[in-house]
């Protein structure tokens, strides 16, 4: 489990270092236009009845900007926010002191929610629904339970997978947010805006390619807008242009559909070891040495809706516009492994 989380929160770290860049109002928050119109309602609404928020789910693969709306929320709102992740909350002892120390209004979040413990997560229900939560304390004889009254709080959970999510918790959300991949206008926005708080100079043909290449996710259009900002501050390059965004990213191997190293590593091994699927998850995890989790999670979806990849009842196998991408004719036998058996 912590190897497992430890590996998605290294994608990360990059804009975890950089709070600068993450908006702070919904109007700063680029795209995602449906989900912001009902939030901004849900916020409006709550101050109109002196209530707080309802509590939130927000879903979606990582780098979207679940925990980013989560502090946009909780700021919006005036209230405070306090963080945490499913798997740090070990004990029903852990929540009590985290739900105990909100005060009337603030906001919880639990980031990887569907990760929580079972029965941490019993104790999270009477909270959510009824403000309370019992709490067992002493042991054997003496042992006896105390119901501890909460103040009024909201909690918004992130999940990067919805279906392992408990029915039981997921009704307990009054709303349910499913984040989707940015369009390559919105991204090339968010490169605009991220280069304008760093304080770089890019026109609107460098922002485009950084976007184009940013596999529609916010926090890689910001992880690639650092590395270009690298590249062209040793090249001597004052602004950034189309072509040195290009040049960039051909040296960091991310291609102009935005696959990265571990993309193409993921569709290389199903067509160089499995003649192109199907193979199973485990194995495949093994063939590149990832985590299954973070190849379900982070890789796959991507690979999934670009067409490169498709789940099927016997495994993953690449799609025909895969083969085409990585250069190799698909059934021929002009790819490595096969050449290498033949000689
Ligand atoms: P998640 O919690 O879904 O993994 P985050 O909220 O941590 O994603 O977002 C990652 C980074 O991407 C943030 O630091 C933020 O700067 C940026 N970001 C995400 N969504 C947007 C957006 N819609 N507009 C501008 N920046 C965004």
């Amino acid at each position: 489990m912590k190897k497992k989380q430890r590996n998605i929160d290294s994608m990360k770290v990059d804009t975890r270092l950089d709070p600068a860049l993450r908006p702070v109002t919904l109007d700063e928050f680029v795209g995602q236009n449906k989900i912001k119109e009902q939030l901004s309602i849900t916020i409006e609404a709550a101050k109109m009845r002196e209530d707080v928020l309802d509590h939130i789910l927000f879903c979606g693969p990582p780098g979207l900007g679940k925990t980013t709306l989560a502090y946009i929320m909780a700021n919006m709102m005036h209230a405070g926010i306090k963080t945490t992740s499913g798997p740090v909350i070990d004990k029903p002892g852990d929540l009590a002191g985290l739900l105990t120390c909100l005060q009337d209004g603030d906001v919880l979040f639990i980031d990887e929610i569907h990760r929580l413990n079972h029965v941490v997560e019993e104790y999270l229900y009477s909270a959510m629904e009824d403000g309370v939560i019992d709490i067992l304390i002493d042991k054997g004889p003496s042992a006896r339970s105390i119901k501890l009254n909460l103040s009024r709080f909201t909690l918004i959970g992130a999940t990067t997978r919805t279906g392992l999510l408990t029915a039981p918790l997921r009704s307990r959300f009054g709303m349910i947010c499913h984040l989707d991949y940015y369009q390559t206008g919105d991204l090339q926005k968010i490169a605009s805006r991220s280069a304008g708080i760093l304080g770089l100079s890019i026109d609107e043909g460098g922002a485009l390619e950084i976007a184009k290449r940013s596999r529609g996710t916010a926090r890689v259009t910001n992880n690639l807008l650092k590395r270009v900002r690298d590249y062209a501050l040793v090249k001597g390059h004052s602004l950034i242009t189309q072509e040195v965004s290009e040049q960039a990213l051909e040296m960091l191997n991310v291609d102009h559909k935005g696959l990265d190293e571990m993309d193409k590593k993921i569709l290389k091994v199903i067509i160089e070891n499995y003649s192109g699927g199907p193979v199973g998850i485990n194995t495949l995890s093994v063939a590149v040495s990832e985590e299954p989790d973070t190849i379900e999670e982070v890789y796959e979806p991507f690979l999934i809706l670009a067409g490169f990849l498709k789940r099927t009842p016997a495994g993953r196998c690449v799609t025909e516009a895969a083969w085409k991408h990585l250069g190799f004719k698909h059934g021929g036998a002009d790819y490595p492994l096969f050449e290498q058996m033949k000689s």
